[in-house]
């Protein structure tokens, strides 16, 4: 697919000059060049092609990553108490995925208290306890959802209450259109997840889609990278409390399906989520560097 960099970013900007996605330019699933749809940035570069890593040091940027991403849970406020689980497939090992040590505040979690856990629920690296409701939840989305490298799921506060009335996220902004048909309700709320079939049948719910609303529970978004669960889970948190807060003030205006539907082709890919969370992973790096202990 070639792409004319006239409208596009690619890192090394040549007015006249093309580059190929998946060789160093710009990936395709961020939009549409048919389209004409207008690239989302000029003169500067997506952060791509990564470099290639070895096993070793893929899962330690995941799991950098995903200690970053529990520090801008927990300074965002989204978590809840002890409830919440950020997880990690493992790019190695089948079936296990990385989680945090149940009982550590999101705001303290590091790279080694990380606990490494396989599908039959036993913590093979790191120091438990691990939460049950967190395997019973994410261990059944990872096995359901191969392209899921990651899943994210908190009590968060305007989630919670979104959960709480039955409504889906509507498209009534830009940014909330990146959930337009790409999430869904689970309407069975039957006490807390402890057991794998209760995971499985949240898993099957959510399907082929980037988020559920777990009825009168919360918010699990999932996503190819740690990067880009963290991000749609803290997008939808947010597009949950717009909504609240226009639905308390007003009539909504509800996008009309054709529009919502062409910026949801705009707003919602991976790497925009991927590159939106990396500059928030920067920020905790520098201001929180012993996360990556
Ligand atoms: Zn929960």
């Amino acid at each position: 697919m070639s792409i004319s960099t006239a409208n596009i970013s690619t890192g090394n900007i040549s007015t006249e000059k093309s580059v190929t996605a998946g060789e160093g330019g710009p990936q395709p699933d961020s939009w549409d060049s048919s389209k004409n749809i207008v690239a989302p940035s000029v003169g500067g570069a997506w952060p791509r092609p990564e470099p290639l890593r070895t096993t070793a040091e893929e899962r330690l940027y995941r799991k950098q990553h995903l200690a970053g991403a529990y520090r801008i849970f927990g300074q965002l406020g989204l978590g809840e108490g002890l409830p919440g689980h950020i997880t990690a497939r493992d790019p190695e090992l089948p079936g296990h995925f990385w989680v945090n040590r149940f009982g550590i505040d999101f705001r303290r979690i590091t790279v080694s208290n990380l606990l490494l856990v396989n599908d039959a629920g036993e913590i093979v690296e790191g120091t438990g306890p691990l939460n049950t409701a967190a395997f019973a939840i994410h261990s059944q989305i990872h096995a359901a959802r191969p392209d899921v490298v990651a899943a994210a799921h908190t009590h968060a506060l305007y989630g919670k209450a979104l959960s709480a009335i039955g409504e889906p996220l509507y498209p009534i902004s830009q940014d909330a259109c990146a959930f337009f048909e790409d999430h869904v309700i689970f309407e069975d709320y039957n006490g807390v997840v402890l057991g794998t079939d209760e995971g499985r049948r949240i898993a099957e719910a959510l399907g082929e889609r980037k988020l559920a609303i777990l009825a009168n529970h919360g918010l699990l978004s999932v996503g190819t990278s740690v990067e880009s669960a963290a991000y749609w889970f803290i997008a939808a948190e947010r597009a949950a409390k717009a909504q609240l807060i226009a639905s308390a003030a007003g009539k909504l205006r509800v996008l009309d399906d054709e529009t919502a539907r062409l910026t949801a082709g705009q707003v919602s890919s991976e790497l925009g989520a991927r590159w939106s969370f990396e500059a928030l992973y920067q920020i905790i790096v520098e201001e929180q560097p012993d996360l990556l202990d």
